[in-house]
């Protein structure tokens, strides 16, 4: 490996220790109850495999040479850069996982007591896990500055902006009714809505 590309493999792993440490203490894994309903997810086994070919990918790209030859010609300062991108969207993301609780849920599902979240980042947007895992996408694409790792985090977007979003959403309507479509009104998928 390249001396010159150590500090980004740094970046990069220390960012996925903080994503995934503010995942494991807001996103309430030990506190959650039983699931009251769980609603069917075609989409759930595409997710986790992309998902998981991400994560391989990235851990093939920190720890080993096999994917250096998939390299962009990025500059330094476009590759920190992307880190600070990186480093914005994790803290949204933990933001997010903070709001919501204990109904976070890595599956589509309803507890016996859940209520309808908007508050915090749940104000303004419905998805902003889903609006942040975006950002961080871009950022770590950046900063990695391969083209495996962009096209397997991006393929993991995809498959939430085409699969998970539209279920997640049927779901939510079934539950909470006229709340959820009330709420609809008010706020945007991904980005905040424009006022008026
Ligand atoms: N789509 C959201 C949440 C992802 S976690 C986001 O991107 O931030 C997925 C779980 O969140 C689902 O099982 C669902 O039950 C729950 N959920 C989604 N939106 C919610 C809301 N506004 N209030 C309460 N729970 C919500």
């Amino acid at each position: 490996m390249p001396s010159s590309e150590i500090p980004y493999k740094v970046t990069i792993a220390v960012l996925l220790i903080l994503m995934e440490t503010g995942r494991l203490i807001f996103g309430g894994i030990w506190w959650r109850r039983e699931t009251k309903t769980q609603a069917t997810e075609k989409g759930l086994p595409l997710l986790e495999a992309v998902l998981w070919l991400a994560a391989i990918a990235t851990f093939a790209y920190l720890v080993t040479p096999w994917l250096d030859g998939f390299r962009l010609p990025f500059p330094p300062w476009l590759r920190w850069t992307g880190a600070v991108i990186s480093l914005i969207g994790v803290v949204l993301f933990v933001w997010a996982h903070r709001a919501l609780g204990r109904f976070w849920s890595p599956m589509l599902e309803i507890q016996p007591d859940h209520r309808l979240v908007t508050t915090g980042p749940y104000r303004h947007v419905r998805h902003p896990m889903y609006s942040t895992f975006f950002v961080i996408c871009i950022g770590l694409s950046i900063t990695s500055a391969n083209w495996i790792v962009a096209v397997t985090w991006f393929g993991g977007f995809a498959v939430i902006l085409r699969h998970r979003i539209p279920d997640e959403e049927r779901m939510m309507i079934d539950e909470f009714g006229d709340e959820y479509r009330e709420y609809m009104r008010h706020t945007g998928r991904l980005i905040p809505r424009m006022r008026g």
